[in-house]
């Protein structure tokens, strides 16, 4: 069973245009998988039809019957909520008991690098450091499928480097299965276990490979 399937899939919308159209992937669980490709080939598009926040026009979507972890550019923390909160926060609004929330949120912030930093305001802290608080929530849901959109494009070029070295490292030990879309095929080269690429007008997979020397 994959992690998620998209068979034969398109999107048009209503004024026209055609987003994506016959695309057919499929991840593993325990696969990284990055798409990249310019700007309107329909990447968001693919994650919003992969998170079930839009439905296809046609073909079929799989998607995980459970929770995805959604991680954006922009991470969305609440600003009074301190760090710990914040990660806290998916498994407070799921009813989870108040020790074990804790005690996950703190497992998720030591996973990102961030123990000490449990009680600051996102306010407080760097670009990248907002980021690391995003990805720790995304981990407190214990999602079969991580959806990543472009979530270190704002950021300066050696927070980048340093992010995705964290990320590499966090899913390395993990299994997570993963889409992630990035603008950039050296950060999807050195991220991801296999690489589509996607072309514009309309959107479509135009090629596919594995990364031939995974990360030890
Ligand atoms: P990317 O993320 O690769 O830049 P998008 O998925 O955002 O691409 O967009 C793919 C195409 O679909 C683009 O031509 C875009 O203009 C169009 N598009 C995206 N969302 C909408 C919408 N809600 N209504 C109409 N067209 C849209
Ligand atoms: P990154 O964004 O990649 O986590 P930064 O370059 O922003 O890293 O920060 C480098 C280091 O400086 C951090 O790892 C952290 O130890 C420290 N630091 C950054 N912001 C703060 C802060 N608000 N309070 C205390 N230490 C900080």
């Amino acid at each position: 069973e994959a992690a998620l399937r998209f068979d034969g899939v398109d999107k048009y919308f209503d004024n026209g245009t055609t987003a994506l159209t016959g695309l057919d992937l499929s991840i593993a669980p325990g696969e990284f998988v990055a798409a990249v490709g310019p700007s309107g080939c329909g990447k968001s598009t693919l994650l919003r039809l992969a998170s079930g926040l839009d439905s296809a026009t046609g073909g079929t979507v799989h998607a995980p019957a459970d929770s995805v972890g959604y991680v954006f550019q922009d991470p969305t923390l609440l600003p009074w909520r301190t760090v710990l909160a914040n990660v806290e926060l998916p498994a407070e609004l799921a009813g989870t008991p108040k020790a074990e929330r804790r005690a996950r949120a703190l497992d998720a912030l030591r996973l990102v690098g961030l123990d000490g930093f449990e009680k600051q305001l996102p306010g407080q802290l760097s670009g990248g450091m907002r980021m690391r608080v995003s990805l720790a929530r995304a981990l407190m849901t214990q999602p079969s499928l991580f959806l990543f959109d472009e979530p270190f494009g704002a950021l300066d070029e050696m927070t980048r480097l340093r992010m995705q070295e964290e990320l590499q490292r966090i899913f390395a030990d993990a299994g997570f299965a993963a889409l992630f879309i990035t603008h950039s095929v050296t950060e999807a080269v050195f991220l991801a276990g296999r690489v589509v690429v996607m072309s514009a007008r309309p959107g479509r997979i135009t090629a596919s490979f594995d990364v031939p020397f995974p990360h030890p």
